[in-house]
């Protein structure tokens, strides 16, 4: 009788592992992925809401999720440089590959996923990571690519629209330097506030808020993920206003849109 009870929970364990076990390491690289991989594929996320990843130092659970893993799906966010290796220590099988390859970086920037461009080259890198890995479901996973590449040039057709009055080299400001893809795609201007990965200093903050009143900037955008305390002095001193939006956020569409909204309805000069 004891034998068949413990018979049972195998076979479901064993199902359970025929998914491909994947790991990400930002939010956005989750729907991405999910999108190509569909019911197929098990995904879960390193850097949780709200923290940086730049900074971000995986948890002890996080850890043993990693040795359960078949495939990390690195997107080149700065806290894969000091931890991919110590993963890779963790479990000899795990699978590392780089969904930011083939893409144009601007120069230490790794935001690369805030561009329809850029987001078009890392579906196909993931479609060819999860059918090398699971080659029996590749129909299915080109399908779906294709399905999502339509989504893209969608969102991608949504923000032209939105940005069509808006004059080309249009400065928008923000705190840390994340839609430089954004800004590059759409023919955009990006003024950040951080320096070198920090708040500015009293004196660098005296330049900025003159530059920002040069350019005329309306409005700063700054993230949940960091302090807004320099653009809150920015805002005060030029009576602007200060809006939170993250690159960071679950639905990459509606963020790009909302994001070319505010933009858009700004007068730039
Ligand atoms: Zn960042």
């Amino acid at each position: 009788m004891k034998k068949i009870l413990l018979i049972i929970p195998l076979i479901f364990a064993t199902s359970a592992f025929s998914k491909l076990n994947i790991i990400v390491s930002i939010q956005p690289e989750v729907e991405f992925v999910q999108k190509i991989g569909g019911d197929k594929i098990d995904v879960s996320l390193m850097v949780e809401a709200g923290a940086s990843p730049h900074t971000y130092e995986p948890k002890p659970s996080q850890m043993r999720d990693i040795s359960r893993a078949s495939l990390y799906l690195a997107i080149g966010v700065e806290f894969e440089k000091s931890w991919l290796d110590r993963f890779k220590n963790q479990n000899i099988n795990l699978k590392i590959i780089d969904i930011s390859k083939n893409i144009e970086k601007i120069d230490n920037n790794p935001h690369i996923w805030t561009s329809p461009t850029n987001i078009k080259v890392i579906a196909l890198n993931i479609f060819k990571a999860l059918s090398s890995s699971d080659s029996n479901h590749t129909k299915y996973y080109r399908e779906n690519l294709e399905k999502f590449l339509k989504e893209v040039n969608q969102t991608d057709t949504q923000i032209e629209e939105i940005l069509k009055d808006i004059p080309k080299n249009s400065i928008f400001m923000d705190f840390h330097p994340a839609w430089g893809y954004f800004a590059k795609e759409y023919g955009l201007k990006e003024l950040s506030i951080e320096v070198n990965g920090r708040e500015p200093k009293p004196r660098e903050l005296i330049e900025i808020i003159k530059k920002a009143k040069k350019e005329r900037v309306k409005a700063i955008f700054t993230q949940p993920e960091f302090s807004d305390k320099s653009a809150q002095i920015i805002a005060n001193t030029l009576h602007i206003k200060v809006i939170k939006i993250s690159p960071l956020a679950k639905n990459w569409n509606e963020n790009l849109i909302n994001l070319a909204k505010a933009i858009a309805n700004r007068e730039l000069k």
